[in-house]
């Protein structure tokens, strides 16, 4: 039917078939559920804290070399700042230096460090391909858990080497990571098996490889998170 000046609005031979359904995806079922969001102020233009200007993560590592913001700067040998690729899809966030990474100044190269490359090797990511750092970049003592005063000091180089790689996804091991970066208190039990963001980053949780040391028992869980962290990163 075609009338001259009207509006055609029942369709007629010859028109084009009409648009497909718009599918809407439903969310991948093989994932878990969406968990905490923790949306810190990103840095602007016009930040003046070095931290929030350095413009790349050697920028970031120098400021840390001469950092004496907590009382870790004092029985520091190197500090830590983290290594890896610049533009990595993932982010490995631990703990904070031990033995062996305060002696060479490097993240993960003591037997954790060993174990966390078997783990990225098993999906299929060479260490050279990730970023890796801590939360705090100076050893504690004995290897004690760092101090709520001495993370708070530190986060903000953590935020600038994130916002830096821009990562496609984040990886949380153990409770300290975890709750650094999410802002909470939980317990990495209840982080566990679900998807958070950091400014909108995925964000899984899961033991440090320290702890799978320890108790061998959580390595298949690990690997469960580990492969959840793998699907995000392809999807
Ligand atoms: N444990 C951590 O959390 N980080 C390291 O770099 C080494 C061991
Ligand atoms: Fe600075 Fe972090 Fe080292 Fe503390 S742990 S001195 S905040 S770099």
């Amino acid at each position: 039917m075609i009338l001259s000046g009207a509006r055609i609005l029942e369709p007629g031979v010859g028109d084009p078939p009409p648009p497909a359904p718009v599918v809407v995806q439903a969310p991948d079922s093989r994932l878990p559920a969406p968990g905490i969001s923790f949306d810190p102020p990103s840095s602007d233009l016009f930040a003046v804290d070095p931290i929030q200007q350095a413009a790349s993560l050697q920028a970031v590592a120098a400021l840390i070399a001469e950092c004496r913001k907590c009382k870790l700067c004092e029985r520091r040998t190197n500090t830590v700042p983290g290594e890896g690729l610049a533009t990595a899809r993932l982010v490995v966030i631990g703990e904070g230096p031990g033995k062996t990474e305060d002696e060479t100044g490097r993240p993960f190269v003591g037997r954790a460090g060993e174990l966390l490359t078997k783990i990225l090797e098993a999906i299929k990511l060479p260490r050279e391909q990730v970023f890796i750092c801590n939360v705090v970049k100076c050893r504690p003592p004995e290897n004690r858990l760092p101090q709520y005063d001495e993370i708070a000091a530190c986060l903000p180089y953590l935020y600038r080497q994130i916002e830096l790689v821009k990562p496609k996804v984040i990886l949380a091991m153990g409770g300290t990571a975890a709750q650094s970066v999410l802002n909470t208190k939980q317990s990495l039990g209840s982080l566990r098996n679900q998807v958070h963001r950091f400014r909108g980053t995925p964000v899984i949780v899961t033991y440090h490889p320290a702890a799978l040391l320890r108790n061998p028992n959580w390595k298949r869980p690990t690997w469960d998170d580990v492969r959840i962290a793998a699907r995000l990163l392809d999807s």
